[in-house]
């Protein structure tokens, strides 16, 4: 079946039912025998969608999980309050004080936040690899057990080759997680590219309307159990009112992903043929770093792009006159926001020539000749 046609498929009900899978909100699921508390208890430690607790989440989250499991390709799936905290989930399970953890140095700024706070107190050794990095040599070492990457660059899209690098990654024995929010189990598959884990803040495009927090760690093979134990012990789940609208934001994610690309990559060559530009950095643009490996791997682009200014160019003020264009964090929804960025700020390996001004920008699913006139009118009243 095609992935469009699943879309408008997943959590269907028994009929006569509602067609999108309801809220079940619970704590305590009731039970009229101590020997069916029993069972459930049994049975839910090897199917994950088992009502059992509130804590291991509802009907309306399993029904989520199943849907972004099945998207991702994966074997199994964990729901999570937010992204961060499932970028937090995807990590802790195999990490203990004395390993060492590689992390590529383009990563989201949260996820090094949370290896340099958490993961360093705990014990756990940390270390920043250049995005193009496909051999480890040189960076792995006996103690290391693990590889997170992000793909393309938070902020500077740059593309990794996954394939080679799991494969490298893999020779070694390392586990590899690959946040995916920009591909969002849409665009771009990780595990399919041969990595254990691929993990989404839902929070962006499967939301889809900057009104839920979701994130979700989808895993492969040998590395299921442990995270599906971590993730039970230490409590973590989704609410289901959160879960009931990422799974009808879901129903939308392919059609919504087709209008945020579009307008994506029409603004960003619209941008390349402006004086005021120095670099635009977008995954499918010709001659972005990587871009041919996003093209053989990806199937598009999502609506996020940054665009480069000469020095002196006034880029607050020009955020600022933008009427269409709205500042604000995280991206995703349906609306177009610009911020400012340093996209290379507090990296080891910062790329040349990105000292001017910077605007990362998200293309919501207005008409684009209205997002255009916006952005021309600004430059106009520079
Ligand atoms: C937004 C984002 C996250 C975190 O998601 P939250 O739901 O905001 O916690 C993680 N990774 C990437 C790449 C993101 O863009």
């Amino acid at each position: 079946m095609k992935r469009e046609t699943k879309l408008a498929h997943y959590g269907r009900m028994a009929m006569p039912g509602p067609a999108n899978p309801p809220i079940v909100r619970a704590s305590t699921i009731l039970h009229d025998t101590v020997g069916s508390y029993r069972a459930t208890k049994a049975a839910r430690e090897t199917d994950d969608a088992v009502l059992s607790y509130g804590r291991r989440g509802t009907t309306t989250a399993h029904q989520l999980a199943a849907a972004v499991c099945d998207l991702e390709g994966g074997d199994a799936c964990f729901l999570f309050p937010t992204g961060v905290a499932a970028v937090a989930g995807g990590l802790t399970p195999y990490l203990s004080a004395g390993d060492h953890l590689l992390v590529v140095d383009t990563i989201f700024p949260a996820t090094r936040s949370y290896c340099e706070t958490v993961l360093r107190r705990q014990g756990v050794e940390v270390d920043y690899f250049p995005w193009d990095t496909t051999d480890l040599a040189g960076w792995a070492r006996p103690n290391t057990r693990m590889v997170m990457v992000e793909s393309p660059a938070s902020q500077t899209f740059e593309v990794m080759d996954l394939p080679a690098l799991c494969r490298d990654a893999h020779d070694r024995g390392l586990i590899v997680a690959a946040d995916n929010t920009y591909g969002s189990g849409w665009l771009y598959r990780p595990l399919e590219l041969g990595c254990d884990l691929s993990i989404v803040a839902g929070t962006k495009y499967i939301g889809g309307h900057a009104d839920a927090m979701m994130g979700a760690v989808v895993a492969r093979g040998a590395v299921v159990d442990a995270l599906r134990r971590h993730t039970a012990t230490t409590g973590q789940t989704l609410g289901p009112d959160d879960a009931y609208a990422c799974l009808r934001g879901l129903r939308t994610l392919g059609l919504r992903l087709e209008r945020h690309d579009a307008n994506g990559l029409a603004l960003a060559i619209w941008f390349k043929g402006r004086p005021e530009v120095t670099e635009v950095l977008h995954p499918g643009l010709p001659g972005h770093p990587g871009a041919e490996i996003w093209a053989r791997d990806a199937t598009g682009c999502n609506g996020l792009f940054s665009v480069l200014f000469r020095d002196g160019f006034d880029a607050e003020g020009f955020i600022d006159r933008l009427a269409l264009f709205s500042v604000g964090s995280s991206w995703g929804g349906f609306e177009s926001l610009a911020m400012p960025a340093s996209g290379d700020a507090g990296r080891l390996f910062p790329a040349e020539g990105r000292g001017g001004p910077m605007i990362r920008f998200h293309a919501g699913l207005e008409h684009v000749d209205d997002l255009i006139d916006d952005l021309d009118a600004s430059f106009g009243r520079a």
